[in-house]
């Protein structure tokens, strides 16, 4: 028997670090939004009494080092399932080091999974406490949708979805690694602060132009990302209501409310990205295909 999953990836429409905790982590301000683009995460089991993984794209780890094998790992010692056996296979359409969440998104596909597959019946908030245990980003990328994370990531409040729009992604052909990005906040710290309240405003009259326009990454203060202005620019010139960056880096996004500007935009980007994309927001983190 196996189960598939569409494991979503995010972006955010705000991050702010608010404080360096004394564990070392940090504490966030995010407004996080699950896109239409997704890796397949396709979970059999097996007689092998082993999670074993495979994945269509080179550079991902495929022994315990791979969020989605620490997810299944994590899955039975939480419930006490025996492991009789199951094979993790990801098909990978998430950029990888992208800020986009790409390996907690298979964390969490993988929590999903196995929680069908075992016929264990958690609830999304059991989900998300094993799947804190992983990765920031995983109680993320289960619950998705339009959501305002706090604490490191896991303290998840609805706010209200966004409007039909084209968010055009753009990553240039370099990975920012995320623990270096953190250490570079605890080194240079931030001259400005994202105006959260009045983005927290804006969510709620779900205006996009205002919410475009109020968008905000402090990482962009320290984290040196190639041609960001260049394509900044390109998306601005072509109608984006807003541009920011993603995570730590280095994808860049743009919000359109017009299909065909996106897509203008995204053919004049190939001269900075390989990775370009236009897509919409999604309400799932996760979704069973049936
Ligand atoms: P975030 O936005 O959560 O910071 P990211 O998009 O920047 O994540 P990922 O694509 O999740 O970054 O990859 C970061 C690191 O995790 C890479 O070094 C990669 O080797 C490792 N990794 C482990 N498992 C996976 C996986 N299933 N998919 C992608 N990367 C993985």
């Amino acid at each position: 028997m196996e189960i598939k999953v569409k494991a979503y990836a995010k972006i955010n429409l705000m991050l702010d670090i608010v404080a360096t905790r004394t564990d070392g982590y940090h504490d966030l301000f995010m407004i996080m939004q699950s896109i239409g683009i997704y890796d397949t995460v396709t979970v059999t089991q097996t007689d092998s009494k082993k999670i074993t993984i495979t994945c269509n794209a080179d550079g991902i780890p495929l022994d315990e080092k791979n969020i989605a094998h620490k997810a299944a790992a994590a899955f039975f010692e939480a419930t006490g399932i025996k492991n009789k056996g199951v094979h993790i296979d990801i098909v990978k359409r998430i950029p990888h080091a992208a800020g986009m969440a790409g390996g907690s998104a298979d964390g969490a596909g993988v929590l999903v999974a196995l929680n069908e597959l075992t016929d264990t019946g958690l609830t999304e908030d059991e989900l998300c406490d094993i799947g804190v245990k992983i990765g920031a980003d995983v109680p993320f990328c289960i619950k998705g949708g339009t959501l305002l994370a706090q604490g490191i990531g896991d303290v998840l409040n609805k706010v209200k979805p966004l409007r039909k729009c084209f968010i055009l992604i753009a990553k240039p052909d370099v990975g920012v690694n995320t623990a270096f990005a953190y250490k570079q906040f605890d080194e240079c710290g931030k001259v400005h602060t994202p105006d959260k309240f009045g983005m927290l405003c804006a969510m709620q009259s779900r205006d996009l132009a205002d919410i475009a326009s109020r968008m905000e990454n402090v990482f962009e203060q320290f984290i040196d990302v190639p041609n960001r202005v260049d394509m900044k620019a390109v998306m601005r010139e072509n109608g984006a209501l807003g541009v920011c960056m993603s995570g730590s880096g280095p994808t860049i996004f743009g919000i359109f409310d017009d299909k065909q500007k996106a897509e203008h935009a995204a053919e004049q980007l190939t001269v900075y990205a390989k990775d370009i994309a236009v897509t919409m927001p999604v309400s799932k983190g996760c979704k069973i295909v049936k």
